[in-house]
């Protein structure tokens, strides 16, 4: 005969337990409740460890994460009411650190469930010719340190490095929408404008 519930001894073991040490349970929202270890918790970015590469955004299974490149900037956001906490972004973040998730957990809100967003800002370099696109900036300072001296083979980022760091000056341009001389060459070019700068000059 099957005994009620209640009577069979795996529930009175847990009772007994239960008594000893205390409720599994805990009273959240009247007391604060700590996640456990490894917890998977709401992103949140961290702007000095963010580089702005939207490598993140790319692997985003949920389509939490977003980047839009508005003037000079890089605006990066990760929305809360979308994501799934499956960890994808941090896993595949291009410094490890630049987006994490965090133990937080409760995502209530008095507001409207659109603001449940954090946004950073990056801040964008521009090809001196064309004005394309050509990465953020803390994006080529990070690449710049990772190559070490193999920064020297790339001019444009080797110039960009350097004025950075108050070693050298950029030139002011010349009212021209395309390399055309050698002196050119010394710009920070995108790959596009190098490679006529390089076949013109
Ligand atoms: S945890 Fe997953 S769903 Fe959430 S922002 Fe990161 S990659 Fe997207
Ligand atoms: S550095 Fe990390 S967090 Fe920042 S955009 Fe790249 S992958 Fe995303």
């Amino acid at each position: 005969m099957k005994l009620p519930s209640l009577l069979q001894p795996r529930i009175i073991k847990e009772a007994i337990k239960a008594l000893i040490k205390g409720p599994y349970t805990s009273k959240f929202p009247f007391k604060p409740h700590t996640p456990f270890e490894r917890f998977r918790g709401k992103p949140e970015f961290h702007h000095e460890e963010c580089v702005g590469c939207g490598a993140c955004v790319q692997v985003c299974p949920a389509g939490a994460l977003s980047l839009e490149d508005k003037g000079d900037k890089r605006i990066l956001t990760v929305r809360w009411d979308t994501c799934i906490f499956c960890g994808n972004c941090q896993a595949n973040c291009l410094t490890e650190k630049g987006i994490i998730l965090s133990k937080e957990f409760d995502l209530a809100t008095t507001g409207k469930r659109e603001e449940l967003f954090q946004s950073i800002e990056k801040e964008l370099v521009r090809c001196s010719f064309c004005k394309e696109i050509i990465a953020p900036s803390d994006q080529l300072i990070w690449v710049a340190k990772k190559l070490g001296t193999m920064l020297f083979s790339n001019t444009s980022l080797m110039l960009f490095y350097l004025s950075k760091e108050k070693l050298a000056e950029i030139k002011s341009l010349p009212d021209k929408e395309l390399p055309t001389l050698r002196s050119d060459r010394f710009h920070i070019l995108c790959p596009k404008c190098r490679r006529e700068a390089v076949i013109k000059s």
